[in-house]
């Protein structure tokens, strides 16, 4: 079967409209306008059924985990276990203790980088990141640097934002000791060959931590398949609760890692003298969790599992097509990043940068608000990526599989908008 028919067959079934009931926030008045929501590498909306959660949990469950022996705290601890075990599927991992949950993508990778980091490299090792990762992928890494006096490199991209593999692979070498990559750029949409990356960084006894923010919500995530070290990701990047997020672990790591935290939990035995850890997972969560959030967060797991990232994945890529041809036809738009290149559409998941030579981005970002529509105007956390770009900010449409192609036309008149207002 050809990868167009692949793709059709599986949006068959894909009925939008039904999806759009789930999201209650979708349905509201802007300014008088229906919401158009096209900022979702920021964060995405919440099915009902992870709103229930929430409340079903503070409504009805809640109480502290792990260590009560009433009623409530056993439940409690079974939904929050059932969470992690959940989870442990949807990434493919191959045991629970290798789900670690903390508060987000950024928390993740900091973890990896003052527990992993801080007990195997030292002065001179080298760690290498690619031009267009999210502040989160760059300063964790910085402030190894700085405790470590180990060296950072960068990978440089092309014209297109794409990865250089033959430029990563020279920069690699018998001190390289991390490889932190994001599965896919915030600020550009363009999916990193995370496979390929791993296979070139193991064969030079390196790590591989892989930003998953925004590789989960988009793409199906097998981490043995992609053979990462790691793997972080938010919860509220994928449909579930803000405060809540996943560190995935390769278990043999993970066990010789010392703590990141230290408190309740994480401990076996405590003296003065002399403290024992707990088994993981719990040795890398001290203290009282987001418990609602974990739970909500296999809600949202659910979700998306119940559409299919294959699927998801597929409506994206028509939605991304038709967005990318219809903004090419404005006059003074200029794409940023993979944009161009039709043959790659694959290669992307749905982010849409763009500059205009009528106005600034903020200006833009104001004008699309007026007309109910939410995008993102600025660096994106993601400031090396726009001087790469030779742009401060750029105006960034992102997408989710309950967004339509008649929010798309809105997006475009909006932007016709732009022009008329400022003369471009
Ligand atoms: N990495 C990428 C690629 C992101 O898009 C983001 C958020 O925008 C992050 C990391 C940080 O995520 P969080 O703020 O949820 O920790």
């Amino acid at each position: 079967m050809t990868r167009a028919a692949e793709t059709s067959g599986s949006l068959l079934c894909f009925d939008v409209d039904r999806v759009r009931e789930d999201f209650p926030v979708l349905h509201q008045k802007i300014r008088d306008r229906d919401l158009v929501y096209l900022d979702n590498a920021a964060t995405t909306q919440k099915p009902q059924t992870v709103i229930d959660a929430i409340s079903r949990y503070y409504g009805q469950q809640n109480a502290n985990i792990h260590r009560g022996v009433h009623y409530l705290s056993q439940e409690a601890t079974f939904a929050y276990e059932r969470a992690r075990a959940r989870i442990r599927l949807f990434l493919n991992a191959a045991a629970n203790a290798e789900i670690i949950f903390v508060r987000g993508t950024t928390e993740g990778i900091n973890l990896v980088a003052h527990s992993y980091g801080g007990s195997n490299l030292k002065e001179n090792d080298e760690i290498v990141i690619s031009h267009t990762e999210h502040h989160s992928n760059i300063i964790p890494w910085q402030l190894l640097c700085a405790r470590t006096g180990a060296i950072l490199r960068v990978v440089p991209v092309d014209d297109d934002g794409q990865f250089l593999l033959e430029e990563y692979a020279a920069l690699l070498n018998d001190r390289t000791r991390i490889v932190a990559v994001a599965h896919a750029s915030n600020a550009l949409g363009t999916i990193n060959p995370v496979r390929e990356i791993a296979r070139l960084a193991h064969d030079r006894g390196a790590v591989v931590v892989v930003d998953g923010a925004q590789g989960v919500p988009h793409l199906p995530v097998d981490v043995r398949d992609l053979d990462c070290d790691f793997y972080a990701f938010s919860g509220h990047k994928v449909f579930g609760p803000t405060g809540v997020g996943i560190l995935y672990g390769r278990k043999s790591l993970i066990d010789a890692m010392p703590p990141y935290e230290g408190g309740g939990s994480m401990i076996k035995t405590v003296s003065f003298e002399e403290t024992t850890y707990a088994d993981l997972p719990a040795k890398f969560e001290a203290g009282t969790p987001h418990i609602a959030g974990g739970i909500a967060l296999e809600s949202a797991i659910d979700y998306v599992t119940a559409l299919g990232p294959e699927r998801i994945a597929a409506y994206e890529t028509t939605l991304l097509e038709y967005a990318i041809d219809l903004l090419s036809e404005i006059d003074g738009l200029r794409l940023i990043g993979a944009a161009p290149k039709r043959d790659r559409i694959g290669d992307r998941v749905g982010v849409i940068s763009f500059v205009m030579e009528a106005a600034h981005p903020h200006d833009i970002g104001t004008i699309l608000d007026t007309e109910g529509v939410a995008v993102r105007a600025g660096h994106h956390c993601a400031q090396p990526a726009m001087a790469r770009f030779g742009v401060p900010a750029t105006v960034r449409a992102s997408l989710a599989f309950y967004n339509t192609h008649e929010e798309i036309d809105a997006l475009a008149a909006g932007l016709r908008k732009v022009n008329e207002v400022f003369g471009g």
